[in-house]
């Protein structure tokens, strides 16, 4: 039986965790492929990683309900036996809405998976690898936004805000889990070429707004990936509580 670490991608199906997913596999992780619907896009990521060699299965659940992430975290336990990473990744955007527009259940549902969902599932994380509770140690990284300096205004300011309190929540968890052998980190990327931006009904966004990025262009999964398995590896161990822009200076 392998002894290799475990790492969790929610959201793994897709855009950045599905390169954060492949990518972590490259390097030896086992790899649990969290997905809401995509069940062949995960599939496709799950069969990647077993092609290249590696180990890795995809697990329905949507980090919006609570007893989904109960569901998820079990059936970690249950297929590996044991958790030594988290990224949080999942997370939605809505369509373009000024905030005075916006309904009770858009806002509500913004903040459920994109907040509520990265502190519970990194509730369980720790749960599992904290020396407090007879854990081994391990590493959270958490997916936040560049949103969440610059506001979003006249976009979607609500998933600003809740990738605002993922910075807020990464430099919390980090300190009362620094001594317990977790560290918690987070990313801000910018704007990276992946579905998202079509889910928000702006297909075109990411090609529209290079010219007001530094570098003049769109970020790839791989390069926000790059970053996040930086953080999650040996060579961070030093690092916690940091928030990492990958943005081409924007
Ligand atoms: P994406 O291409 O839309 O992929 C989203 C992934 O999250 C998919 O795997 C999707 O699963 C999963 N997901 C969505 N809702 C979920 C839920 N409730 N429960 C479980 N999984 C769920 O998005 P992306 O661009 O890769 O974004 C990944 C993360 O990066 C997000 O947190 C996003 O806010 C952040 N980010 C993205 C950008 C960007 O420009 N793309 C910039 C800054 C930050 P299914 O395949 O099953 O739908």
């Amino acid at each position: 039986m392998s002894d290799a670490p475990v790492l969790l991608v929610t959201g793994g199906s897709r855009g950045i965790g599905a390169a954060v997913s492949l990518g972590a596999a490259r390097q030896g992780w086992r790899v649990a492929v969290n997905y809401a619907s995509a069940k062949a896009a995960a599939d496709d990521v799950v069969a990647a990683i077993k092609g290249a060699g590696g180990e890795a299965i995809a697990i329905q659940g949507d980090v919006g309900i609570a007893a989904d992430i109960s569901a998820i975290f079990a059936a970690v336990d249950k297929h590996f036996g044991r958790l030594d990473g988290l990224v949080n990744n999942a997370g939605i955007v809505a369509t373009v809405e000024r905030v005075d527009e916006m309904s009770p259940e858009r806002i509500e549902r913004m903040l459920r998976v994109n907040v509520a969902g990265s502190i519970l599932c990194a509730a369980e994380a720790v749960r599992r690898m904290s020396s407090r509770h007879g854990g081994k140690g391990g590493a959270i990284v958490n997916i936040s936004s560049m949103a969440a300096v610059l506001g979003s205004a006249s976009q979607y300011v609500d998933y600003a805000a809740s990738k605002a309190a993922i910075d807020t929540f990464t430099i919390g968890l980090s300190r009362e889990v620094a001594a317990e052998g977790v560290r918690v980190n987070a990313i801000r990327p910018g704007v990276i070429e992946t579905d998202l931006h079509a889910s928000g009904g702006l297909p075109d966004r990411a090609r529209e707004l290079a010219p007001m990025i530094p570098m003049k262009r769109p970020g790839t999964p791989a390069e926000v990936a790059d970053a996040v398995l930086y953080l999650l590896s040996p060579a961070a161990s030093y690092v916690t509580g940091a928030i990492l822009n990958v943005s081409g200076g924007r």
